[in-house]
């Protein structure tokens, strides 16, 4: 059994993550989305709600497990048997940070390998963070994340507005 993880904030879950874990997901067993807990961030949606935007974005894939951790990403992977953890790459920024991530995770799990999916074209300059300024100003999100993010985004408005 072939197993990878797949770790991020997904505040929200975009386009460009759904592609990264559909092509995960074709190529191993099974494939662990991870929420990762991180005490030092105040995120845009809770994290039960980044949970159901990712198992709803992920409902036909059968094979992908979405899951919650705190602590070390490389703890996760080891207790979870995934030899590989898969990371997305998009800009030279990202390689930067990979590149230090990469040494310290070696030293913590000498025996996880990281894989690197190139974004695909479409999603190449797509981040959760430009969708949340979107979202500040009202921006159109359409094809840029899942539906089950545009209704949460679509309530949430409507919310605001009724109690202006
Ligand atoms: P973001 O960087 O958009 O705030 P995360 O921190 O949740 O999102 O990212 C989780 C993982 O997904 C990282 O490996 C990141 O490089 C990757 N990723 C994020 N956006 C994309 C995208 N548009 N295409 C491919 N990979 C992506």
């Amino acid at each position: 059994m072939a197993i990878a993880v797949y770790p991020g904030s997904f505040d929200p879950v975009t386009m460009g993550h759904v592609d990264v874990i559909r092509r995960a997901a074709s190529i191993f067993d099974t494939v662990r989305v991870c929420v990762m807990r991180n005490p030092d961030k105040t995120y845009t949606f809770s994290e039960a709600e980044r949970m159901a935007f990712l198992k709803e974005s992920t409902r036909e894939l059968d094979n992908v497990i979405v899951d919650a951790h705190d602590g070390l990403l490389m703890d996760y992977a080891v207790a979870n048997g995934a030899k590989v953890v898969i990371k997305g790459l998009r800009t030279i920024a990202d390689f930067e940070y990979e590149m230090q991530m990469d040494y310290f995770n070696k030293r913590l799990a000498p025996g996880v390998e990281t894989l690197y999916l190139m974004a695909d074209n479409k999603y190449s300059v797509l981040s959760a963070s430009a969708i949340r300024q979107l979202m500040a100003f009202d921006g159109e999100l359409a094809g840029l994340v899942p539906p089950a993010v545009l209704e949460a985004v679509a309530d949430r408005h409507k919310r605001e507005e009724q109690n202006q």
